[in-house]
């Protein structure tokens, strides 16, 4: 897995001129650059002005854990770098882990209707999150067991590494796309809100073609221009694309598939995936969608537009042939010790 990722990474900064260097925000650098060269009499670039570059601030994370809980964050760091855009982000994405007492962190199981949400010491963690001048905060903790979303996200260390990673989502602003129980809907659904990832609206069958059902609901469903021809959002004349029994995990076809948190028989809810990281943890691709989401809540919290090396899902179409990786084999682990690897940046 490792490996794979070395090798796309490898790909991309042979494509890429000077990748490593091109990952410093790049809407920042253009101004600077655009600024510098309309002195000329200055000359090139001076090393002072490139210092001033760089100082545009990252997108920071802060990890908060008591020191029970400070293997769980520190593994939770290492896989959320290998995930889509903090895999791409390079120097604007830093993370830091902040050791915090137990005590004080507070974190506790106190909601006897949802047994396994966990809230903690919000305004200490805010205020933490402000020392550090973050714009994020995640809460590991020893204490309580289970998770919950919101402003802070919180996970426990006894629940597994995709907990925090999709409670983080819901932060970004992600829905679940699982059915939430009766009683759950009871709370939660009063008025129903379409999100990035899921929408709801009533489905009026039979529909003659595919087609037409596309175009009947291409307002409704924002991602409806993304879906590929071959993947029918019908099942006959009913709307709904068709869950495989047998899900190709990481290549996922977008679709339109009936279900999602407040999804009943009045007003169904309609989500792009047949699983994703916000419905379950069989399968916690960050697909197109989703990276999306992610990437507007971080534009929005920096205040600059993004710019990434492209996705590493690109290569999927153009994936070199065994053979040719097998040659390749020693020159990319030569290449690799040479070249700036933006995965193992440590901050
Ligand atoms: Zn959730």
């Amino acid at each position: 897995m490792k490996r794979k990722v070395a090798f796309f990474a490898l790909i991309l900064s042979l494509s890429f001129n000077s990748w490593g260097q091109n990952l410093v925000p790049k809407p920042a650098i253009a101004l600077k650059e655009n600024t510098l060269s309309a002195k000329p009499a200055n000359g090139p670039v001076s090393k002072s002005s490139r210092t001033e570059v760089k100082t545009s601030k990252p997108y920071k994370i802060i990890i908060v854990t008591d020191s029970e809980a400070y293997s769980k964050a520190s593994e939770f760091k290492n896989y959320l770098i290998t995930k889509p855009p903090f895999s791409r982000m390079g120097d604007s994405l830093q993370i830091e882990l902040v050791s915090m007492d137990a005590e004080k962190m507070n974190c506790k199981n106190d909601h006897p209707s949802s047994p396994r949400i966990i809230t903690c010491n919000r305004d200490l963690i805010y205020k933490t999150q402000s020392n550090y001048d973050a714009h994020l905060s995640l809460a590991f903790t020893s204490k309580g067991s289970g998770g919950a979303g919101g402003d802070i996200p919180v996970a426990s260390m006894d629940y597994p590494i995709q907990t925090m990673f999709h409670e983080m989502l819901h932060t970004y602003g992600l829905d679940d796309e699982y059915d939430y129980s009766k009683s759950e809907q009871s709370v939660y659904c009063e008025s129903p809100v379409s999100s990035a990832n899921v929408v709801y609206f009533k489905d009026t069958p039979p529909y003659k073609t595919d087609s037409l059902a596309r175009s009947k609901h291409a307002r409704e469903v924002h991602w409806m221009g993304q879906i590929p021809i071959k993947q029918l959002i019908t099942s006959g004349s009913d709307l709904g694309s068709q869950s495989l029994v047998k899900m190709n995990i990481g290549l996922q076809p977008l679709g339109l598939f009936r279900g999602g948190s407040c999804n009943n028989e009045a007003l169904p809810g309609w989500r792009p995936y047949q699983s994703s990281i916000m419905k379950g943890y069989e399968d916690d691709t960050i697909y197109p969608i989703y990276e999306e989401a992610i990437l507007r809540n971080i534009e929005s919290a920096v205040g600059r537009k993004t710019t990434l090396p492209p996705a590493e899902h690109h290569c999927v179409h153009n994936k070199p042939s065994i053979e040719v990786i097998k040659n390749l084999g020693q020159e990319i682990d030569s290449a690799l010790k040479k070249i700036p690897h933006p995965h193992n940046h440590q901050h």
